[in-house]
């Protein structure tokens, strides 16, 4: 039996789509090895968000090439598919597959196998208009599984290089993605997390269809699902009909993550997004009154070209101000080939980090205020691992719905269901909470929050 090695780098739909390049090779009767191992084929699966992305790739690229100089080195993902020739140039390297036709992957190998020259396979993304079908079945995560909605995305923020690596928006046939997620349900998934390069611009290129209209037939069609999770939906796409299809699931869990980045209407500006403040709170606005106790996570870029001290505290305060529940703070870093890696005025390390670690400590209180809300509330958690700092305590840590990260005694036939925990002690990192009963077969989480 040939054997295949996988490397991903990156964010989660780069290891969705090492799942279903597994499949593939699984199908055709590759087994799978571990990277560190002596495999036939390595697959490394890029990422180039940043400078460091690429470094990184190039760097477990040559460490497959030492493994083993006959296996085949077969290179994919976002670096591949923005820099083929940097990659073909690096010795070994034989096979080079961008962010589609991953399909070709296997019949690659064959003719490489046959003729020993190296193969380009990557093509012009930009023209990519179609969504492609790749099936993940199955996840090495028990509890939570991704369903990719969509591909690309059409924004061209200005500190962003994710279009050259994705193409433009392609949605995913409805049909498709509602197939997919019964069957993640039937393999016992309780959670699933819909993901995407712009998740939540889902039918930005569908005439009669939209992303709310998703996550209705999601909540309507799919049985004995229980969480249905939107890795991020941008403000702008927060639209009323959105809010209203929250308001009736009973499966939309209790939680966004809306990607602010800055909180300055100048900023926002030169990052070329797509709302401005005014926009947005009245979003959040509007979220709090029809949703109340919703968890808002957000990631927030610092240090952008030419932020001043001002703009800083504008994000500063709005998010003081709208009480996020948790921040993803990240010090602006320059990527080769945006428009923001050109500007002028470009901050200095030093003020970024002052910047970020007062954002993070903000970020700290908000969420330990935030998780202050739920004590003595009986929650649903479904427990994911156990709690690695004492394991051998017996406590497990998951999460709730409104993403609460939860440390309670359980046990490993817990793992993946949905179990009734009342929070003794709200914290941050870690909330403390008391394992009352599973609650497998019940159905609404929300039902059994309110009730
Ligand atoms: S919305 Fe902006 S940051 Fe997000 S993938 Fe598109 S271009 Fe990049």
């Amino acid at each position: 039996m040939p054997s295949v090695a996988f490397q991903t780098l990156g964010c989660k739909v780069n290891h969705y789509e090492t799942e279903a390049i597994w499949q593939l090779f699984q199908n055709e009767g590759y087994e799978r090895a571990d990277f560190e191992s002596t495999a036939d084929v390595y697959v490394i699966n890029t990422c180039t968000v940043t400078n460091t992305g690429d470094k990184k790739s190039r760097q477990v690229i040559r460490r497959a090439v030492r493994k083993n100089p006959n296996a085949v080195i077969c290179v994919t993902g976002c670096y591949a598919q923005t820099s083929p020739a940097e990659i073909m140039a690096i010795p070994g390297v034989d096979i080079v597959v961008g962010t589609q036709d991953r399909t070709k992957m296997i019949p690659y190998i064959e003719q490489y196998k046959q003729e020993r020259q190296p193969i380009n396979g990557v093509s012009n993304i930009m023209k990519a208009r179609v969504y492609e079908e790749l099936e993940v079945p199955a996840f090495t995560d028990r509890t939570r599984a991704s369903l990719k909605i969509q591909e690309g995305c059409n924004n061209f923020c200005t500190f962003c290089i994710i279009p050259w690596a994705r193409g433009l928006m392609r949605s995913r046939d409805p049909e498709a993605v509602i197939e997919q997620a019964q069957k993640l349900v039937d393999a016992g998934y309780k959670e699933i997390v819909l993901t995407g390069i712009h998740t939540a611009g889902y039918g930005e290129d569908m005439k009669d269809y939209n992303f709310a209209k998703l996550l209705k037939d999601l909540d309507k069609k799919v049985h004995g699902l229980k969480r249905l999770r939107i890795s991020s939906i941008e403000a702008s796409q927060v639209t009323d009909e959105v809010i209203e299809a929250m308001k009736q699931s009973n499966t939309i869990v209790r939680h966004l993550h809306i990607p602010i980045q800055s909180a300055s209407n100048t900023v926002l500006k030169r990052m070329r997004r797509k709302y401005t403040m005014q926009m947005f709170a009245d979003r959040l606005e509007k979220l709090k009154k029809v949703l109340p106790g919703l968890a808002i996570t957000s990631d927030v870029i610092v240090g952008f070209p030419g932020e001043t001290e001002e703009e800083f505290q504008e994000t500063y305060d709005f998010i003081a101000k709208h009480k996020f529940s948790e921040l993803h703070v990240f010090p602006y870093s320059k990527r080769t080939g945006t428009p923001a890696a050109r500007m002028e005025d470009q901050v200095p390390e030093e003020i970024k980090n002052e910047r970020v670690h007062r954002l993070i400590e903000l970020s700290n209180q908000l969420a330990k205020e935030y998780a202050s809300q739920f004590e003595e509330e009986v929650l649903e958690v479904i427990p994911e691992e156990v709690y690695k700092e004492e394991p051998n305590s017996g406590l497990y840590v998951g999460y709730t719905d409104n993403y609460l990260k939860v440390k309670v005694q359980a046990s490993e036939e817990m793992v993946g269901k949905l179990v009734k925990v009342k929070i003794t002690k709200a914290g941050y990192p870690y909330n403390e909470g008391q394992f009352v009963r599973v609650i497998d077969n019940e159905i609404s989480s929300k039902t059994a929050i309110s009730s």
